[in-house]
């Protein structure tokens, strides 16, 4: 028993990514802690919605058989599951047929921000200590995880993460893609809710820097990241990509409703007092990310739309698919000249 609970220790913390560790924290629960279900809930919160969602659930379907469910928000959160959220306190009910229900909090840096749930027939008090454990294990390796893939300034997510992030996105796009062809949906309106990558730079930043010093610098990207990480949604991708650039990756959504959500971004960045610097403003490049697109290409795309942008008096956005071909450097690939 011990060898084996060393085993599970090891394999839990041998995944690289979150979603790895769940599916991994989940199976050992669940060889380990007799269950008929158990979750991992996590609350999403940002300007335009709170909500539930169940990231990842692994239910025993006739005792043998199992079925794993993945990212499906939940509509009406149970009270017991919220109070769990809210007071991040262990909460335990055990209905007259004696199943019990029990919500373990998750705190990430003191906050809490989800919640493992767990059905059984009730647990004794060793099974409780080792779920308990598994749990902590959990909290401590997902903190870790956390730190890794943020920049240390701004808390956005850092480059490193940007091409794993960007492949799982295009992954579920294609998934969707696939279900969407084989129930012969409407191929228009699929084009029309496509995602899509900004490239952002602050204008004359170098300015700032050698006007006001580099820690007004600092704190003035601070600022930017928070105005970001307040404006867009909880589900949007946001990395600081290098120095004063910033890379944001939308959920599927039409041009129109990308060019109205950054044209009230640039706004939002014009209209904010930045400290000693009076005006700040930043220029947009967007490319559409198709769902058999190479992550790099849908970069590069970006990338020469924001060099428009900057080329053609800054402050402002530009979409690639808009330019006209005269006004788009040919790729290495392409037999032209190279970017980078
Ligand atoms: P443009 O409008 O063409 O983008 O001009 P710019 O001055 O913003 O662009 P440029 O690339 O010439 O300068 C970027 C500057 O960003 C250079 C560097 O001093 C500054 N920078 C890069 N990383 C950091 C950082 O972490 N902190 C601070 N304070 N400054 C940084
Ligand atoms: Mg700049
Ligand atoms: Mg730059």
């Amino acid at each position: 028993m011990q060898e084996e609970l060393l085993h599970s220790v090891v394999k839990l913390t041998r995944t690289r990514d979150v979603d790895s560790l769940e599916s991994s924290l989940l199976s050992t629960i669940h060889e380990f802690i007799g269950c008929q279900e158990v979750s991992i809930y996590k609350s999403v919160s940002s300007k335009d919605a709170m909500y539930v969602e169940c990231c990842l659930s692994l239910e025993v379907i006739d005792g043998k058989r199992y079925r794993w469910t993945q990212s499906e928000k939940i509509k009406s959160p149970s009270s017991e599951l919220l109070s769990c959220l809210h007071s991040a306190c262990i909460i335990a009910i055990q209905s007259n047929d004696g199943i019990e229900k029990r919500w373990i909090p998750i705190t990430l840096t003191d906050k809490p921000i989800g919640a493992i749930s767990i059905v059984s027939k009730g647990l004794g008090s060793s099974e409780q200590v080792l779920l308990n454990a598994f749990c902590c294990i959990y909290e401590n390796y997902l903190t870790i995880l956390h730190e890794n893939e943020r920049d240390k300034l701004t808390g956005l997510l850092n480059r490193q993460t940007f091409d794993k992030k960007l492949k799982q996105l295009i992954e579920k796009q294609v998934i969707k893609h696939y279900k969407a062809t084989k129930l012969n949906q409407d191929r228009e309106q699929h084009k029309e809710t496509i995602s899509w990558l900004a490239m952002m730079d602050i204008d004359h930043f170098k300015q700032v820097n050698d006007n006001y010093g580099h820690v007004c610098g600092d704190e003035v990207l601070l600022i930017l990241s928070q105005l970001m990480d307040g404006f867009f949604r909880a589900t949007d991708l946001l990395f600081r990509f290098g120095g004063e650039e910033f890379v944001l990756v939308f959920e599927p959504a039409t041009r129109e409703e990308i060019e109205s959500l950054l044209n009230k971004f640039m706004e939002l960045v014009r209209s904010t007092k930045f400290p000693f610097v009076n005006k700040l403003t930043v220029s947009i490049g967007v490319a559409k990310v198709g769902p058999y697109d190479f992550p790099i290409h849908v970069l590069e795309n970006a990338d020469k739309a924001l060099y428009f942008a900057k080329e053609n008096g800054r402050d402002q956005l530009c979409f690639y698919d808009q330019m006209a071909p005269s006004d788009k450097p040919l790729r290495d690939d392409d037999g032209g000249i190279d970017l980078f």
